[in-house]
């Protein structure tokens, strides 16, 4: 396993691996650049098959932690860890206070807060032992969860997107495919629905399916016909790598605005979009929600009301990419890099 000359490396700051016996943790934390602020990024729990599969994935998600922050206005560093283990077997209270006693051996340059695979309640475990986490607070509107900043700042996103496409922010009567109804999704889709749009849903857990039809008249499609559906938007919001050759030559939707991370396959799957006339929102600036709901957390003070400004900033930054895009001909997964890296100082090419 290489770790300087690792493709996703990228001029990371610090990777750092801690195991403990006891408790059988083993996990790896990845800063990847502190030019902004300290670094913050969910701690994902995942049966990763081995080693080198555990260090590429928390390397890709940390530097685009400092990406999304960056965009995102935060001043807050990029970083990620990630437990190897299966979270349903091997999540017990000791594995998480050792998890904290990792964290604090580096000082306060990490920041950990919920992931895919842990929860406010592991996170509550973790912060017995360190102060290092976000994303617990109770005094938050949903006790620390994320996810309904996350569905709000795509709803700011995507109305933005619609904006520019069609010159109306209007979504009465859109059509929206929208790929997985779990916590951000299921949000997001009731967000729609209250704006008057046609839902479309596809999710591989059959209750999940169920309270989107019966809650909110959505209508179910598979998971594979979720592709082919002329619709006007597509809403990702389940997993990564959704935009690829593939599914762009099947997409009819003209705007692609959703929550999932990593959605290109591969960088150039944007310049397919732009060339078939798609406009898509980049996964990070409009999936950031989540992340300026965990930065406040972890002020000391602040209100409700800043956070939902905040989070409705996310609409004008997407305007200022999607016209920066149109006027260079770039795509706008690559004007938010620039502007991003304009922000932290970053990426030496
Ligand atoms: P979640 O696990 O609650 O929901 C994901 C849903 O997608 C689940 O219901 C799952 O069954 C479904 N799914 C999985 N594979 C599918 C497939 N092939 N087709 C259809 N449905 C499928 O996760 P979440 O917290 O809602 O996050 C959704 C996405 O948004 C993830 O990619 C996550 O990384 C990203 N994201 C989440 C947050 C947050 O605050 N939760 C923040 C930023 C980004």
């Amino acid at each position: 396993m290489s770790v300087f000359s690792h493709s996703a490396y990228d001029n990371h700051e610090q990777v750092a691996f801690y195991s403990d016996a006891k408790s059988g943790l083993r996990a790896i934390i990845a800063i990847h650049n502190t030019n902004l602020g300290p670094s913050l990024g969910g701690c994902r729990m995942w049966p990763y098959v081995d080693d080198n599969e555990a260090l590429n994935d928390v390397l890709r998600l940390s530097r685009g932690m400092t990406y999304k922050s960056a965009m995102a206005g935060l001043k807050l560093g990029g970083g990620k860890s990630v437990i190897i283990g299966d979270p349903h077997q091997h999540k017990t209270p000791a594995l998480l206070h050792a998890m904290g006693d990792f964290l604090n051996t580096l000082n306060g340059r990490y920041i950990t807060a919920e992931d895919s695979g842990t929860s406010v309640e592991d996170m509550k475990i973790i912060s017995e032992n360190t102060k290092n986490v976000s994303g617990v607070n109770a005094h938050s509107v949903h006790g620390g969860d994320p996810s309904p900043s996350t569905a709000s700042g795509v709803f700011v996103g995507l109305k933005a997107a619609v904006q520019h496409r069609w010159g109306s922010a209007d979504l009465k009567g859109m059509k929206v495919a929208l790929q997985g109804v779990g916590n951000v999704g299921f949000r997001l889709a009731k967000l729609l629905k209250e704006a008057g749009a046609e839902l479309f849903i596809s999710d591989i857990f059959t209750d999940n399916v169920n309270r989107a039809v019966t809650e909110l008249g959505a209508t179910a499609v598979s998971s594979e016909e979720i592709f082919d559906l002329d619709v006007d938007l597509f809403a990702p919001c389940a997993m990564g790598a959704v935009l690829n050759d593939e599914t762009i030559a099947r997409l009819q939707a003209k705007v692609i605005a959703g929550a999932s991370n990593n959605q290109l396959a591969e960088p150039r799957h944007a310049a397919s979009l732009r060339d078939k006339g798609i406009l898509y929102a980049p996964d990070y600036v409009i999936n950031a929600g989540g992340i300026i709901d965990v930065y406040y957390q972890q002020q000391s003070e602040y209100t409700l009301g800043q956070v939902t400004e905040h989070i409705d900033t996310i609409g004008s930054t997407l305007q200022e990419v999607f016209q920066r895009a149109d006027e260079t001909g770039a795509t706008t997964a690559e004007v938010a890099d620039r502007v991003a890296e304009e922000r932290f100082g970053g990426a030496i090419h």
